[in-house]
């Protein structure tokens, strides 16, 4: 591949991206300062990241008592679509996890 600016040849570095195993492949010109995206690794990466789990370190916050709550910010709420009022699931499969359902 030649660099469309100056016609040199372009060097293919894999390029890693946090949090994605997938790299993404670019092209960067040997002379200039040309650098391109391969569209097909770049946009693996892209699929890779938006479908990773979100994890979010939360406080527990005390409610009343002995009762404690965390806050669902706004990223938790805007993806699973919930809305105050709604039932929800609590299971705890062991010491290290809780796991919140939602209803179907
Ligand atoms: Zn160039």
């Amino acid at each position: 591949m030649k660099c469309p600016k100056c016609n040199s040849n372009l060097r293919k570095v894999e390029v890693s991206v946090e949090g994605a195993k997938n790299k993404a492949v670019s092209y960067q010109c040997t002379k200039c300062d040309y650098f391109e995206f391969e569209q097909k690794s770049s946009r693996k990466v892209i699929e890779e990241l938006r479908e990773a789990p979100l994890k979010i370190k939360q406080k527990i916050i005390k409610l009343s008592q002995d009762r404690l709550g965390i806050y669902l910010n706004s990223n938790v709420v805007r993806s699973l679509g919930i809305k105050k009022g709604e039932d929800i699931y609590v299971s705890v499969p062991d010491k290290k996890h809780i796991l919140l359902e939602l209803k179907d």
